[in-house]
């Protein structure tokens, strides 16, 4: 697919710039939202959902940032590199990178998973992550040249809780990305970089449909201390706190937003 890059307004060079993956929809694009009214230029990317994109992009612009939407699959290397190299150019730096996008599949036992699906979710949430980690390490680590930064990972309750019966090959992938936090904090925590992750519970976007149950939140309610499903902004509040200055002393850390699960 031809790459596609729709920009918002022009920025001013002393702003502070995020790169958001998987922001076309659901938490992503809460993080899109919310990092443009915190006054961050924005970048992010998307899969195949263009005209979100462009919603996304449209009343991000109404902020007064530049917000940048460009086509690009995490799970792909040379896309991961040309992701980077955009907004680099196009900012200047880059602040901080929220690895948000990631997929699941039709709720299933591991029993009857085939795979494909295997493939796309570890490369998706898995794969995607890591090599975005390492492009921002690149380009922020002061052991680099860069001027450090902080990076958010989304991990999922589903690494805790393993989901049986639903995804347990999701749930793995989530559990992988709570190590990538751990390791890569302690790896970078002299070089100016922040790695945390968020743990989300049950939130309320189109993954479930992805699941073959877009009413699932109604279902599992009962299940979670709040009885209630999360919105996205509840969890896009808290990774903009781990991205902010107010979290400076906060690496390697995992903070559940789930309602109490
Ligand atoms: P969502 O509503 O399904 O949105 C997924 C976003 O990721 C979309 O913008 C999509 O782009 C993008 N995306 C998917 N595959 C991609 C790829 N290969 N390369 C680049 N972008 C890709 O998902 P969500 O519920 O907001 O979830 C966001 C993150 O939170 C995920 O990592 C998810 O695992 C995690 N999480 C969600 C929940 C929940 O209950 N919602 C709970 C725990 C954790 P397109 O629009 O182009 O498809």
């Amino acid at each position: 697919m031809d790459r596609v890059v729709i920009l918002g307004f022009p920025c001013m060079s002393q702003q502070r710039s995020i790169l958001i993956t998987g922001g076309s929809r659901g938490i992503g694009a809460a993080v899109v939202a919310l990092a443009a009214e915190q006054g961050f230029n924005v970048c992010f990317s998307y899969l195949n959902n263009q005209s979100a994109a462009e919603t996304v992009v449209a009343s991000a612009k109404d902020k007064g940032r530049r917000v940048m939407a460009v086509q690009s699959d995490v799970s792909v290397e040379t896309d991961v590199l040309s992701l980077w190299k955009t907004a680099i150019s196009t900012f200047g730096r880059i602040d901080a990178l929220v690895n948000n996008a990631g997929v699941l599949d039709l709720q299933s036992r591991l029993e009857d998973v085939e795979m494909p699906r295997l493939r796309r979710i570890i490369d998706t949430n898995v794969i995607g992550s890591i090599l975005c980690a390492r492009e921002a390490v690149r380009h922020m680590s002061t052991r680099n040249g860069g001027r450090g930064g902080s990076i958010v990972n989304l991990s999922s309750i589903s690494a805790r809780l393993g989901s049986p019966h639903e995804y347990v090959d999701y749930a793995a992938s989530k559990g992988a990305i709570d190590s990538l936090t751990i390791g890569l904090s302690k790896e970078v925590a002299t070089e100016g970089i922040r790695v945390n992750a968020v743990r989300p519970g049950t939130t309320i976007t189109d993954i479930h449909a992805a699941g073959g149950e877009p009413d699932r939140v109604e279902r599992v309610k009962s299940r979670i201390p709040m009885q209630r499903g999360g919105e996205a902004v509840e969890i896009a509040n808290a990774i903009m706190w781990l991205v902010s200055d107010e979290a400076s002393y906060t690496t390697g850390a995992i903070l559940d937003v789930s309602g109490g699960l």
